[in-house]
């Protein structure tokens, strides 16, 4: 069975490593799954662990995280209304 090599698109034998890659790279990175990347491509700019989410949202938008959505009653009035003509419907 062959794969090809994540790094140089080379088919190289299942088990193996990519005979062109591990000449490139220093042996104890050519240890090294080929598909692993180099700590130093982590260049993600991902937050920390410690992220406070609120803080963050607060400094990005200047008010509060959460604001209540608040549904006025005569939406449950009217959901109720659709809802009983629905029935009514079902019955006719
Ligand atoms: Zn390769």
């Amino acid at each position: 069975m062959k794969y090809l090599c994540p790094t140089c698109d080379r088919e190289v034998a299942v088990g193996s490593h990519c005979p062109r890659c591990i000449k490139k790279k220093p042996r104890r990175k050519a240890a090294r799954k080929s598909w692993e990347q180099e700590p130093s491509a982590d260049g993600l700019d991902l937050p920390d662990e410690d992220f406070d989410y609120d803080d963050f949202v607060a400094r990005e938008f200047g008010h509060a995280p959460h604001r209540k959505i608040g549904i006025t009653w005569y939406w449950y009035a009217v959901a109720l209304l659709l809802l009983a003509l629905m029935l009514i419907g079902l019955f006719i």
